[in-house]
């Protein structure tokens, strides 16, 4: 057995207190999900409607599970009826379809927009000013179903420490804005999802509420 929880513990006493754990889990078998449930975590994530539905299904009920990927719109149906938060909204289509089916289900889900700030253009996410427009529209205002609970972002795949938090920073200082701009009365707008295993240590030191560790817990993934 991989050392699940020695790895768990070695990120958790890393963690300042106010900064949450999220076990990304994807492509992991359900024992070292259940390996880091018996140390306590109970916050998971994972990136595929399929596998996720499967572990959610088969594991304790009381695991809080986030969906970190990219979610088709036609895949919202699925998750929407457990889902603890949707991280990676990056556009108005998705969240209106997040917006319907909750509604259906009678929930409110709390989601994150994703921010495009890294550099590669093959990532996902809403860049600043797409942000801005989207809450510009101010159709979010209307929706009952959904919660939005602040801004997630993947740093850019590189060596570069400079760059990675700088990446961080205008993350951080664009949360300022946007928290300013619509959710000053919203103290539940407050999340910072941002660090990955190599760079989590510079994502707490850069204002980040939220960790989201996969391998330098579960070890590395075979796809
Ligand atoms: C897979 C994934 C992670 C975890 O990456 P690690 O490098 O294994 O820690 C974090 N965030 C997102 C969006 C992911 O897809």
């Amino acid at each position: 057995m991989y050392p699940v929880k020695e790895n768990l513990h070695r990120v958790l006493d890393a963690l300042p207190e106010g900064v949450r754990l999220v076990a990304i889990s994807k492509y992991h078998p359900a024992e070292y999900i259940l390996a880091a449930y018996e140390e306590g975590q109970r916050l998971f994530g994972e990136s595929h409607e399929q596998e996720i539905r499967e572990k959610h299904a088969a594991l304790p009920s009381d695991i809080e599970w986030h969906f970190i990927g990219h979610l088709q719109t036609n895949k919202v149906k699925y998750i929407v009826p457990y889902i603890s938060m949707i991280e990676a909204v990056d556009s108005l289509k998705l969240l209106r379809e997040i917006e319907k089916q909750a509604a259906k289900a009678g929930r409110v889900v709390k989601v994150l927009l994703e921010l495009h700030i890294a550099e590669e253009d093959t990532k996902y996410g809403l860049t600043p000013e797409a942000c801005r427009e989207l809450l510009d529209a101010g159709e979010w205002r209307q929706m009952e179903h959904v919660q939005i609970c602040g801004l997630m972002m993947m740093a850019s795949n590189t060596d570069d420490e400079q760059q990675i938090v700088s990446e961080f920073r205008r993350a951080a200082d664009f949360f300022d804005e946007v928290k300013a701009a619509y959710f000053y009365d919203d103290p539940q707008f407050c999340e910072r999802s941002w660090g990955m295993s190599d760079d989590y240590q510079l994502a707490i030191r850069n204002h980040s509420t939220m960790v989201r560790v996969g391998t330098a817990i579960f070890g590395p993934r075979i796809y």
